[in-house]
């Protein structure tokens, strides 16, 4: 028999009802393996050990639950989602002792789904980066190779999965945090419509790009995650109120007759590393010959997305983060003497680098000179990102590409924050236009050995499409083997 640890979330939780293995068996098997990997992966801030045997004592007391999707199966949260009683830092020294007094509305929902929280994940400080780098407390490292990046900012969400600490995690995505980190690590990350998740208790960072989404082993366990997180809430006014489809059932097709794949002439071209185009063709026919057609579509606007991108998201930062001013939240300088002094030494001391770089860019992109030439052009430019998809969707159902121009990066060696931005390229627009998208490992890179990720990215509210068609993509490739030799 496998480890406990190394069976997929759904296998997990199908044994678990069963009342094959223990909710405590199973926490306690995640745990000796935190134990085991963490010293080299770096995946976790906090480790819910004793709370999380606790949880999984009462769950077996109270026996299995038909009606409870995640009972028993351990997992891992992104350090911004508040967790009520447990430390939630952003990644950043400014809330490194910050302890909420409620749950987000996804910690919530996971809990009532009998899904047992063991531990908090490492980001990119208050989710801005693509590789985990920005931390304020550690890097981590990708489980398939320790010299190497997990991808970001969700990348301690990712690299927990990937190391088979836990059975499946939340991240979050505003440029591609989500998918980024799932194809360096081999992993499926579902980025859903924006307003399909509640962003209640989520750490804002451009709260009209932030959607939450899971990190699985499969499609299949992504799609159980997603139907436990989605749904209206009227705490986030953002959340719609449209059914949540069966994500389960919309799995199991035959093969792709039926469906036609649009593929972007601008995703498939000139900056995309050898390896990753190889490995994505390789995986667009695999689709082809499950019945699939392909038809050519245009995202004209493609080379606009990145400077679009890093002004909405700047500009957004600047004004959710003025709230950290070290009088309502988190560290606060004692030495200053007067109030506008103790602002500036709270925020000089709590937000690394990267965070005030994006402070001092959003100001003054939104500043009254300015304000017209450069957050107005962006809105403006966003529309026509918008419409690009929405004219593509015309004649297509989902839309192929890469995730990222490359596989997972050595430690330190995209030093240049521009260099960083640019590799959101292929995910950034999505974010944009509002619209979900999946990552899904498709293979190893041919020079790398690392793993690849193809995007397939939908019409709103399109996930039950990508998730189908995914899981006939997942059947028909190869799977990847588990990254057990840590
Ligand atoms: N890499 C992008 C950024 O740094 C996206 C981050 C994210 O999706 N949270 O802004």
């Amino acid at each position: 028999m496998s480890e406990i640890f190394e069976l997929t979330l759904t296998e997990l939780a199908a044994r678990l009802q069963a009342r094959e293995i223990t909710a405590e068996q199973a926490v306690q098997s995640c745990l000796d393996r935190i134990q085991a990997t963490e010293p080299v992966v770096k995946a976790l801030l906090t480790v819910m050990g004793e709370e999380a045997l606790a949880a999984a004592r009462a769950l077996d007391a109270a026996g299995p639950d038909p009606e409870k999707p995640l009972w028993g199966v351990p997992m891992v949260l992104k350090d911004l989602f508040t967790t009520k009683g447990v430390r939630t830092t952003c990644g950043s020294m400014i809330l490194e002792n910050f302890v909420p007094f409620y749950d987000a509305t996804v910690v919530v929902k996971l809990k009532e789904a009998g899904a047992i929280l063991i531990g908090k994940a490492n980001m990119d400080e208050f989710a801005m980066g693509s590789s985990t780098e920005n931390s304020a407390f550690q890097a981590t490292t990708n489980p398939w190779d320790t010299s190497r990046v997990p991808g970001g900012s969700s990348g301690g969400s990712a690299a927990s999965v990937a190391a088979l600490q836990c059975s499946g995690s939340l991240g979050s995505d505003t440029g591609g945090s989500i998918r980024l980190p799932a194809s360096f690590c081999g992993l499926v990350g579902l980025k859903p419509t924006y307003g399909r998740v509640s962003r209640f208790g989520m750490v804002a960072f451009g709260s009209s790009l932030d959607q939450i989404g899971p990190l699985t082993r499969s499609v299949e366990d992504a799609a159980r995650i997603l139907g436990v997180i989605a749904g209206h809430d009227e705490r986030d006014s953002t959340s719609v109120n449209t059914p949540v489809p069966d994500y389960l059932a919309a799995l199991g097709r035959k093969d792709l007759q039926g469906v036609t794949i649009g593929l972007p002439e601008e995703y498939w071209g000139e900056g995309l590393d050898p390896e990753v185009e190889q490995a994505c063709r390789a995986a667009v026919a695999a689709m082809e010959e499950q019945g699939a057609k392909t038809v050519p579509v245009q995202l004209s606007m493609t080379d606009y997305a990145i400077a679009t991108y890093y002004i909405i998201a700047m500009a957004e930062a600047s004004s959710n983060l003025a709230r950290f001013d070290g009088v309502r939240y988190g560290h606060r300088n004692t030495e200053a003497e007067e109030l506008v002094d103790m602002y500036t030494k709270s925020r000089t001391e709590g937000f690394g680098d990267e965070v005030q770089r994006r402070i001092i860019i959003g100001t003054y992109v939104l500043s009254a000179g300015y304000y017209d030439a450069y957050y107005g052009k962006a809105a403006q430019i966003r529309r026509l990102i918008r419409k690009d998809f929405d004219t593509a969707f015309k004649t297509c159902d989902v839309i192929a590409g890469p995730v990222c121009p490359s596989t997972a990066f050595k430690v330190g060696d995209v030093a240049d924050p521009l260099q960083m931005y640019l590799l959101d390229i292929f995910t950034i627009s999505l974010n944009l236009a509002g619209l979900p998208g999946m990552s899904l490992p498709i293979g190893l890179g041919a020079d790398s050995g690392m793993p690849v990720g193809l995007q397939l990215l939908g019409p709103a509210f399109g996930e039950a499409t990508l998730l189908s068609v995914g899981e006939v993509l997942e059947r028909t490739l190869p799977r990847l083997p588990l990254a057990t030799g840590l």
